[in-house]
């Protein structure tokens, strides 16, 4: 069975909890799991842009549903593809 990761923007309000607590963003750069913002110039897997999360290289994501348990409000989800 496989999973896509999905985001509803419209319920997103740009916390970055979700971007913090991504282990694929984390693995590339410690900046990020430090909370000190996206940089998507070393090409995480989910980054805050305009206020709103957006996935930004879906084929680094792990599927893992971390950011989905980070999110408070729903934003995130795992869809059956
Ligand atoms: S499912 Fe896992 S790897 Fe994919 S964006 Fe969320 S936390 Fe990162
Ligand atoms: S998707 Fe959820 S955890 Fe991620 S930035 Fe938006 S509100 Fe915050």
């Amino acid at each position: 069975m496989a999973y896509r990761l999905i985001v509803h923007r419209e319920l997103c309000h740009g916390c970055g909890n979700c971007v913090v607590a991504c282990p694929v963003n984390a693995s590339k750069s410690t900046e990020i799991a430090g909370g000190k913002g996206p940089q998507e110039d070393i090409g995480p897997s989910i980054i805050v842009e305009d206020g709103a999360v957006r996935i930004n290289q879906l084929k680094e994501c792990k599927n893992c549903a971390t950011c989905i348990k980070a999110c408070p409000v729903g934003a995130i989800e795992l869809e059956e593809v």
